[in-house]
C-alpha cells in the first residue's frame, strides 16, 4: 500500500509531462485567442456550494464527492468539477460589477468517486470556461466554437459536436408531465436508478447509459420538441451561427443536463478515437445557477473538457508533441575536483543553458556514457592540465568535434553553440 498510489489516481510521469505541457500551452493560447482570463479556485470548498450549484439530485452530489469534516468541524468536499467555484468566485469578487461579460477558464485536478477505467479515473483533469452576463446566441455559438478549434489545433480530427436545448423553468414543467406521462407504463422495467429519477429528476432517464433502459425510452417525447417561443428562438440562433462557422453537429434530443438551472443549450463532443469514455468535452448554458447559490440571476454558460480523455484521444491519433530539449550541456571531469565542475555548470545555468554534471565520482568513460543517455548535445571536459592552463575541451556529440577553449570564455562560447542549434 505504501508504493502504490490511491485507486483511481495515477503519477503523470516524465514521459507524459511533455504531452501535458504541449497541452497547458495550446490552452493558455486558445483561451488568450478567445479573450479569456484564468481563474484558479480552491481545490475543496464548503460542501454546501456543490450541494446547490451541482445539485443533490445529480451523481456527482449524490454518490461521486470526497467529503471531509476539518478539525473546525467544517464539512468540505474536494471540488469534483469547476463551474459551481467559479460561480461563487464571481459572487464573492462582485464580478457583476465588472464589465460583462466575464470570461474565466481553469484548469486543473478534480476529484469524484467514480469507478476506475480508462479515460475514468478519481483525482483527473479539467479545463474548462465560464462566461457570465450575457445570454445572446452567439456566445453559445463561441463556447462551442472554442473546444472544436481547440482540438483541432491539437492535431485531433475525429470528433462530433452534438446539441441540444434542455428548455427553460418555463417550457420543462410541461415537459415533465408529458415525460412522467410517456414513462408511466415502462417505470417498473427501468433500472433501480432510473426508478429513483422518475420522480425526482425524470429528464436523467434519458441520459441512463443502461442499454435496456436506452431502448425503452427511445419514442418518449423531448424537450426539444416542446420548447418555448423564447427557447426555440435561441436554439435556431445558435444553430444559425454554428452554420455561419461552418460547423457540423448532430442534433440530439436525448443530450440532457437535468438540473433546473440549466437552461437552453447543451451540447457535447465525442472522440471516434476512445471507446466506451467518448465524451471529450460538455458543456451549456446555466441562466439560473448564480440565484441558485445565492447570488442575482447573471445568464452564465460554459463548457468542461476531461484532459486525460483529450491525452488518450491525441495519442490513439498518433499526435506527438514536440520533444523536451532536457539537457544541453554535461560538464564532465577528469581529476578535477568536482566543485570546479559545479562551479562551471551553474554558470552555464546562469547563461540560460540547461547543464548538468555527474554527481556520483564516475570515471571519465562512465561519465561520457551517462551524457550519452541524457541526450545532450554538447560536452565540456574538465581535464586537470588543461584547466591549470586556463583551459577546457569542448565537444560537439553529434559531429564528434573538438576543441580547446579558454575556461574565460567558455560559457559565452557553449551559449552560442546552443543558440545556433536550436
Ligand atoms: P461521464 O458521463 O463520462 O461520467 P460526466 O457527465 O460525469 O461524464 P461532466 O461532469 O460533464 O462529465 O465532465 C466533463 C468532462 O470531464 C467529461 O466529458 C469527461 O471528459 C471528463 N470526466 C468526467 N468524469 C471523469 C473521470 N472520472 N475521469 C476522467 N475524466 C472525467
Ligand atoms: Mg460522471
Amino acid at each position: 500500500m505504501l508504493t502504490k498510489a490511491p485507486r483511481g489516481t495515477r503519477d503523470i510521469l516524465p514521459a507524459e509531462t511533455g504531452m501535458w505541457q504541449f497541452f497547458e500551452e495550446k490552452v493558455r493560447e486558445v483561451s488568450r485567442l478567445f479573450g479569456y482570463s484564468e481563474i484558479r479556485t480552491p481545490i475543496f470548498e464548503h460542501t454546501e456550494l456543490f450541494l446547490r450549484g451541482v445539485g443533490e439530485v445529480t451523481d456527482i452530489v449524490s454518490k461521486e464527492m470526497y467529503t471531509f469534516t476539518d478539525r473546525g468541524q467544517r464539512s468540505l468536499t474536494l471540488r469534483p468539477e469547476g463551474t459551481a467555484s467559479v460561480a461563487r468566485a464571481y459572487l464573492e469578487h462582485k464580478m457583476q460589477g465588472e464589465a460583462q461579460p466575464v470570461k474565466l477558464y481553469y484548469v486543473g485536478p478534480m476529484f469524484r468517486y467514480d469507478r476506475p477505467q480508462a479515460g475514468r479515473y478519481r483525482q483527473f483533469h479539467q479545463y474548462g470556461v465560464e462566461v457570465f452576463g450575457a445570454s445572446d446566441p452567439t456566445v453559445d455559438a463561441e463556447v462551442i466554437a472554442l473546444p472544436l478549434s481547440f482540438f483541432r489545433s491539437l492535431g485531433l480530427k475525429d470528433f462530433t459536436l452534438h446539441i441540444n436545448s434542455v428548455g427553460c423553468p418555463k417550457c420543462r414543467g410541461e415537459y415533465r408531465q408529458q415525460l412522467q406521462a410517456s414513462l408511466k407504463e415502462i417505470v417498473g422495467e427501468l433500472c433501480k436508478d432510473c426508478a429513483e429519477r422518475y420522480d425526482k429528476n425524470p429528464m436523467r432517464i434519458l441520459d441512463c447509459k443502461n442499454e435496456q433502459c436506452q431502448e425503452l425510452t427511445k419514442d418518449v417525447p423531448a424537450q426539444l420538441e416542446l420548447l418555448c417561443e423564447e427557447c426555440a428562438d435561441h436554439f435556431a440562433a445558435v444553430r444559425e451561427a454554428l452554420d455561419a462557422l461552418g460547423e457540423s453537429y448532430i442534433v440530439n434530443p436525448r443530450l440532457v443536463r437535468g438540473l433546473d438551472y440549466y437552461t437552453k443549450t447543451a451540447f457535447e463532443i465525442m472522440s471516434s478515437e476512445l471507446g466506451a469514455q467518448s465524451t471529450i468535452c460538455g458543456g451549456g448554458r446555466y441562466d439560473h445557477l448564480l440565484s441558485t447559490i445565492g447570488g442575482p440571476d447573471v445568464p452564465g454558460i460554459g463548457f468542461a473538457m476531461g484532459i486525460e480523455r483529450v491525452l488518450l484521444a491525441m495519442e490513439a491519433a498518433g499526435v506527438q508533441p514536440r520533444a523536451d530539449r532536457g539537457t544541453d550541456v554535461f560538464v564532465a571531469t577528469a581529476g578535477v575536483a568536482a566543485a570546479e565542475a559545479l562551479k562551471v555548470t551553474l554558470a552555464l545555468r546562469q547563461a540560460q543553458v540547461a547543464a548538468d554534471k555527474d554527481y556520483l565520482g564516475r570515471s571519465l568513460k562512465a561519465q561520457l556514457k551517462y551524457a550519452n543517455r541524457l541526450g545532450v548535445r554538447y560536452l565540456v571536459i574538465l581535464g586537470a592540465e588543461e584547466m591549470q592552463n586556463g583551459q577546457a575541451t569542448l565537444r560537439d556529440m553529434q559531429t564528434g568535434e573538438q576543441e580547446t577553449v579558454t575556461l574565460a570564455a567558455l560559457t559565452e562560447r557553449v551559449v552560442a553553440l546552443v543558440r545556433e542549434a536550436k
